[in-house]
């Protein structure tokens, strides 16, 4: 008798339901954080011809080659740390994850966070512990580490900024954090370049520090390239988890090449940044949201009824992202990508009539 999935899969993945991606066709797309400017069509050029070039018919550099050390020359990583690159940070995450489960391990991180976090503790076994945040979405620092103590975690994950509220906790908190855990802790750093700190001058150096990144936030979400920087001790055994080939010839010719223009970037990010602070400002005019503070490319906002400006956007074309109903602490909240002044202006038009 052949057995059904429902029987073999184990229970606490039937138990979930897949991750939900909304169809955008023919929204404006301000769900998922991404950059909202295309290449530059001098740029698309050039990167056709250098893509041209790559042998498909090879396996890729399993090391990723060049790239690390481009990375670590483009972005300040310290000589000191190792580089472990994934496809995407998602995947650093679950590296991070199957290497660290031992039965009993846990995995601890602040709640509401970004989601991978606890979806690759259950994939993987690891126990999950999440610490709830204060209401105003700043770190309750005391909470966290009479958990810590108590639970021991193999790993502590903490997204600096933090998706999906948007503020950055304060370094002396997660200094703290990395004095008192007992294992790695993970800082995520997917919004560093609209952030106003990073721990990256610290990786290496600290024992139990890996700071983690993605080139998605920065205009190459479709590359599928994050990155994580960490004392070679540490590094040298999530490689092992790696699959060799994960960073495939286009994405690692491609990110190369952006790296080689990544003022274009910098410059996109720079626009975004101060788009956020006109949104941000703007949006607090609305006298019924609460507009959380944000070091993202998005901003979290608490409205009377999130399910129905969520609904009243998509209909007017406009896609975010409704937090309702994900977390508690969540009640009623959206969150909001910046975009580029145009797509931010149609927002703010289109909250005008609604709230009107
Ligand atoms: N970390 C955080 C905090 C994120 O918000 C995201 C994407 N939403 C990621 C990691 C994953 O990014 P990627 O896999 O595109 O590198």
């Amino acid at each position: 008798m052949t057995l059904t999935a429902k029987q073999l899969v184990r229970p606490e993945i039937t138990g979930i339901k897949a991750y939900h991606v909304s169809d955008a066709a023919g929204l404006l797309k301000l769900d998922a954080m991404e950059n909202p400017y295309a290449l530059p069509a001098a740029l698309r050029a050039e990167l056709g011809q250098c893509l041209a070039d790559v042998a498909i018919n090879r396996y890729p550099d399993p090391h990723g080659g060049g790239l690390k050390e481009e990375l670590k020359a483009a972005f300040a990583i310290p000589a000191a740390a190792s580089v472990l690159l994934g496809n995407g940070s998602d995947e650093i995450i679950t590296l991070i994850a199957q290497a660290l489960a031992r039965p009993g391990a846990v995995m601890l991180a602040l709640e509401p966070s970004f989601v991978m976090y606890r979806m690759n503790a259950l994939f993987s076994g690891l126990q999950y512990v999440g610490v709830p945040l204060n209401a105003d979405f700043s770190l309750d620092l005391p909470a966290l580490l009479a958990a810590i103590a108590s639970h021991q975690p193999a790993v502590v994950f903490l997204s600096y900024p933090n998706n999906p509220t948007g503020p950055q906790f304060a370094r002396e908190q997660v200094l703290a954090v990395l004095d008192a855990a007992p294992g790695l802790v993970v800082v995520d750093e997917a919004y560093q370049a609209f952030a106003s700190d990073s721990l990256m001058e610290l990786a290496g150096s600290r024992p139990n520090l890996l700071v983690m990144r993605t080139l998605s936030k920065l205009g190459l979400a479709g590359l599928r390239l994050g990155y994580a920087a960490g004392p070679a001790e540490w590094m040298d055994e999530l490689d092992k988890v790696r699959p060799p080939y994960n960073i495939n010839v286009l994405t690692q010719a491609a990110a190369r090449f952006a790296l080689r223009h990544l003022d274009v970037f910098m410059q996109q990010a720079q626009t975004l940044r101060d788009e956020r602070q006109r949104l941000l400002q703007a949006l607090r005019q609305f006298a019924a949201t609460t507009v959380f503070d944000s070091q993202a490319n998005f901003i979290t906002l608490r409205v009377p009824d999130a399910g129905q400006l969520f609904a009243w956007l998509k209909k007017n074309g406009i896609l975010i992202k409704n937090l309702h109903g994900s977390h508690p602490l969540l009640d009623n909240c959206l969150r909001l990508t910046v975009g580029s002044p145009e797509e931010n202006t149609a927002v703010l038009a289109a909250l005008d009539r609604y709230f009107a």
